[in-house]
């Protein structure tokens, strides 16, 4: 839950039933994580953390693209693997020893090839020593870094795991003391094509005198931007980077669910933009979504302002917006609604002191004596349900110290209680309702975390 983690992405490529998904659990210590569900491409997308690495990195499985036994890449697969290519620092190319090569294992690594990628060979259901020689069949693919395993049997994973470690990029001299500087908030700005990402990190950073440097971006076609401004850097991550002035802009970028994660992942803070021409659609409820579910500190922004500003009544609009965007992502609603213009610069500057409200609230502690009378009068106020019999108990409350070097501390309140399971969904909405009637929090998800009183050590 770090606001700094910025774990690289490994991508499982491979026709259908050569063993992904095993391999997939294999990595990931577990059966099946999340399941994405992409709008207009027909496909599911699984990620989890592998943590048995040095550094811990997301897996993606492609997922069940295309049928088995077909003989050619669909134009889906052909998208599916593409997009894994871009998003991914690392590929792991998997083929099936048991069914030797096939042409679409050859198409596939033509693609890989060409994609510069750093990629390594996993020959899958080499099940013992004596199948070792089945894997030479595939060194005909011309993979500098080829390994054997067997996902089923978890054989030879952890070489596998080492040379991921190995081939994985660590961050780059500067961005490393940018990370370790702990000065630097970094932002995503995050939204569907053409609402205006682009356009407004060149209306920040085009305005005074501002020191801006790019950095390489995780991504081949992203940067970082750093930006200091009144003596406080921030970094925008995977920006598209500053176009060059007067250039019109042409935005080819395609929406990858697995980009906007991975970026949200990095920030510490992410500002959704929404063009107000379109209003707030499925796609941008879907990215509110995705912010909210990785639980990071946000903040809203209605764009081209400029372009349905009426004539009169200018105020009520503004506020009507507001109110019909926190309906549409209430989810979200503990995210500020900002009305902005990227074009003409419009309350660029208020985004600046939203963000600051933000961190101020961050750093705001509850005193633990005021914490606890305020959620035991909330218990008291309206009791939590019984469940099966049994109601929680509330023992005692405090507000979790965060992440001391973090440039955004997450907010969390930890309840030692009687038995965590019996804290329902709606009651941990009610809860954090009273503590946001108390310290509002703008800006900043607020995580309640529940502990067993007695020391029974779980897990
Ligand atoms: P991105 O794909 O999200 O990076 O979007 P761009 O920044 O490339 O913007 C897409 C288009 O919307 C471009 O033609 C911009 O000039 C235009 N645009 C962006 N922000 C505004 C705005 O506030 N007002 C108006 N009128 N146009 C905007």
């Amino acid at each position: 839950m770090s606001g700094t983690n910025k774990s690289p992405n490994v991508a499982l490529v491979g026709r259908p039933n050569v063993g992904k998904s095993a391999l997939f659990n294999c990595l990931v210590g577990r059966k099946i994580a999340i399941v994405h569900d992409q709008p207009g491409i027909t496909r599911d997308r699984i990620s989890a953390v592998c943590r048995r690495g040095e550094q811990p990195f997301v897996v993606w499985d492609t997922g069940g693209v295309g049928g088995a036994g077909e003989s050619e890449l669909s134009t889906e697969v052909r998208r599916a693997v593409e997009e894994a290519i871009r998003d991914s620092d690392l590929l792991l190319f998997l083929v099936d020893a048991k069914d030797g090569l096939t042409p679409l294992d050859q198409e596939l690594a033509r693609m890989l090839r060409k994609s510069e990628k750093p990629a390594v060979l996993v020959v899958n259901k080499i099940d013992t020593e004596k199948h070792e020689n089945l894997a030479v069949d595939f060194a005909s693919l011309g993979f500098s870094e080829s390994l054997s395993i067997s996902a089923a049997h978890g054989r030879g994973i952890s070489d596998l795991i080492e040379s991921i470690d190995q081939l994985l990029p660590f961050p780059s001299a500067a961005d490393q003391s940018l990370l370790t500087s702990h000065q630097s908030l970094s932002i995503a700005i995050i939204g569907r094509p053409n609402v205006g990402k682009s356009s407004l990190i060149n209306s920040i950073v085009r305005s005074e005198r501002a020191i801006v440097s790019e950095l390489p971006g995780t991504t081949r076609d992203s940067v970082d931007i750093l930006y200091e401004r009144k003596g406080q850097k921030f970094l925008f991550i995977d920006t598209a980077g500053i176009r060059r002035r007067g250039k019109q802009s042409s935005s080819v970028e395609v929406f990858s669910v697995m980009r906007a994660e991975r970026s949200i992942r990095r920030a510490d803070l992410c500002v959704l933009i929404v063009d107000l021409t379109m209003g707030v659609t499925a796609q941008d409820k879907r990215i509110a979504g995705l912010i909210q579910k990785a639980r990071k500190a946000a903040l809203v922004v209605l764009n081209k302002w400029d372009l349905i500003r009426p004539k009169h009544s200018e105020r009520k609009m503004m506020a009507q917006l507001v109110n019909e965007t926190r309906a549409r992502i209430f989810f979200l609603d503990y995210a500020p609604v900002l009305i902005a213009s990227a074009l003409t610069g419009e309350n660029i500057e208020k985004l600046f002191e939203v963000i600051a409200k933000v961190r101020r609230a961050a750093r705001e502690r509850m005193g633990t004596g005021v914490l606890n009378r305020l959620l035991r009068s909330a218990f008291a106020a309206n009791p939590p349900p019984m469940v099966s019999g049994r109601r929680l108990k509330l023992f005692y409350v405090a507000q979790a110290s965060g992440i001391p070097e973090a440039a955004l501390e997450p907010l969390e309140f930890v309840l030692f209680v009687n038995d965590p399971r019996l804290l329902s969904e709606t009651y941990r909405r009610y809860l954090e309702a009273r503590i946001r009637k108390a310290k509002p929090y703008p800006g900043l998800p607020i995580i309640l975390t529940c502990r067993p009183r007695q020391e029974t050590r779980r897990k």
